[in-house]
């Protein structure tokens, strides 16, 4: 059966077409129904996809149908941020190649010995996967020749950044002619991937299938309590929402301390952002907060401008803003990109709708625990810290897998590495002997809330 959508309506080569009958695929995934035609027409394409969605393929017959195989040069590059991830990749699109003879793919993979990629480079590849660090090294050692390549590939950008390969992405992708196509794959949709897209895509056509990512609904709601029962409030609203991040506006400085104290007393994961605090401490508290290794953020509305922070799923107007511009604003940090959030106002008077703060129900047990722990490594980028040096040794001397290490912060002087809640023995055991580069690893200093 033909239809609109269908694999053979498109303008792929008769050999990839043949393959994808042969490999099952009959009907292409939503995301392929809606970037495939783009990307063969030579569009650049943002596209929104998880793993599991058939984005491999999407992206892969797309620069597949471009590659002339008679020309042993390097036209099409996917920077991925994990091997995993590459490996997955280079295996399916390896499969999707199997009816075009003399496709040669080499993986350029960090974490992997390096003289066996030098070889494979120096005999040429039509297609290269890797990770951005790796990527980078063999483009400065002239292995890679970036001139002929016509598609560019960057999968789960959001991860590539999360993990702090920005400045590589832009290295590797810097040199590569303007006139190439350029397809971003990301889950979601932060301002940081919107500015990556602005700096390397020229008119991108956005793909998003998920409906997940339809605009985002923040439902409100009013509690009421006595300012004697406003932090027993807050302390239920938090239980009963078992929320992993959460932001906590006090009208006062002074406010922030005692309630960030009060929540502290009861073991909630918590931190206080500020005017007054030390530049430092106040940007180790938003590296902690994204990180997701402090769950509860108490902050002053002055403090709180400017921060960027997607993907909170709860605002609580511990003292609610008599500005509505204020209050909106604040509101506007949760249900961003897409998803759904709530926001609750603390009100001191009944109002219509409100409810009253005992009629909340607390979830017994403890309150929520932070997914991640952060560390601190005493070096940074002036001491040659990259991020691709981090995963490898965490991966192949402290004997973590690549999904326990979470977002990686890398400043001039300093480091700081998420990695799951539940490994911090494990990269303490390493780090009572193991450096990186010459740098100790070291659980991180909370700054006191006092
Ligand atoms: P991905 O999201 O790219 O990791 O793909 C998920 C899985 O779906 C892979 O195992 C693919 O081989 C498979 N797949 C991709 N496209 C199709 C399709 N059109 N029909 C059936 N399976 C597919």
């Amino acid at each position: 059966m033909t239809t609109p959508t269908a694999f053979d309506s498109l303008s792929l080569s008769p050999a990839l077409l043949e393959n994808l009958s042969g490999l099952g695929y009959t009907e292409p995934t939503p995301i392929q129904a809606a970037a495939l035609p783009l990307i063969l027409e030579g569009r650049d394409v943002l596209g929104q996809a998880k793993t599991g969605s058939g984005k491999t393929a999407a992206f892969g017959l797309g620069l597949l149908n471009q590659i002339d195989p008679t020309r042993l040069e390097t036209q099409a590059l996917v920077i991925c941020p994990v091997r995993e991830l590459a490996e997955q990749v280079a295996t399916e699109i390896r499969r999707l190649a199997r009816n075009i003879p003399n496709i040669k793919l080499v993986t350029l993979c960090g974490g992997m010995p390096g003289r066996p990629q030098e070889i494979s480079m120096r005999a040429g590849a039509h297609i290269v996967v890797g990770t951005p660090g790796r990527i980078a090294k063999h483009i400065r050692k002239d292995l890679l020749q970036v001139t002929s390549i016509t598609t560019l590939v960057l999968d789960e950008a959001d991860r590539l950044l999360d993990m702090g390969f920005a400045e590589e992405v832009m290295e590797v992708v810097k040199p590569i002619p303007r006139t190439r196509q350029t397809l971003l794959f990301s889950a979601t949709f932060p301002e940081e991937i919107r500015s990556l897209s602005r700096k390397i895509q020229k008119n991108p056509e956005s793909v998003i299938v998920d409906t997940a990512l339809a605009p985002g609904i923040v439902e409100e709601r009013e509690v009421f309590a006595k300012p004697q029962d406003k932090t027993r409030a807050l302390s239920r609203i938090l239980r009963q929402e078992m929320a992993e991040s959460a932001l906590v506006f006090c009208a006062t400085r002074q406010g922030c301390r005692e309630v960030a104290k009060t929540l502290a007393s009861e073991g909630f994961s918590v931190a206080t952002l500020h005017g007054e605090m030390e530049q430092r401490d106040r940007s180790d508290t938003l590296i902690r907060l994204a990180n997701r290794s402090v769950c509860v953020l108490v902050a002053t509305d002055v403090a709180a401008r400017g921060l960027d922070i997607d993907d909170l799923p709860l605002v609580i107007h511990y003292d609610p803003a008599n500005d509505p511009d204020i209050h909106l604003h604040r509101t506007g940090r949760t249900g961003r990109a897409g998803r759904s959030g709530k926001a609750f106002s603390l009100v001191e008077r009944p109002v219509p709708g409100s409810i009253s703060w005992g009629d909340l129900s607390p979830q017994p047990g403890p309150p929520p625990a932070p997914p991640m722990v952060s560390f601190l490594l005493n070096g940074g980028k002036k001491d040659k810290i990259r991020p691709g040096d981090l995963v490898g040794v965490m991966v192949n001397e402290a004997g973590l897998n690549p999904e326990d290490l979470g977002h990686i912060h890398i400043s001039d002087t300093y480091a700081v590495i998420a990695f799951r809640n539940g490994v911090q023995r494990k990269v303490e055991k390493w780090a009572a002997k193991g450096r990186i580069k010459g740098k100790r690893l070291s659980p991180m200093y909370v700054p006191d809330i006092s």
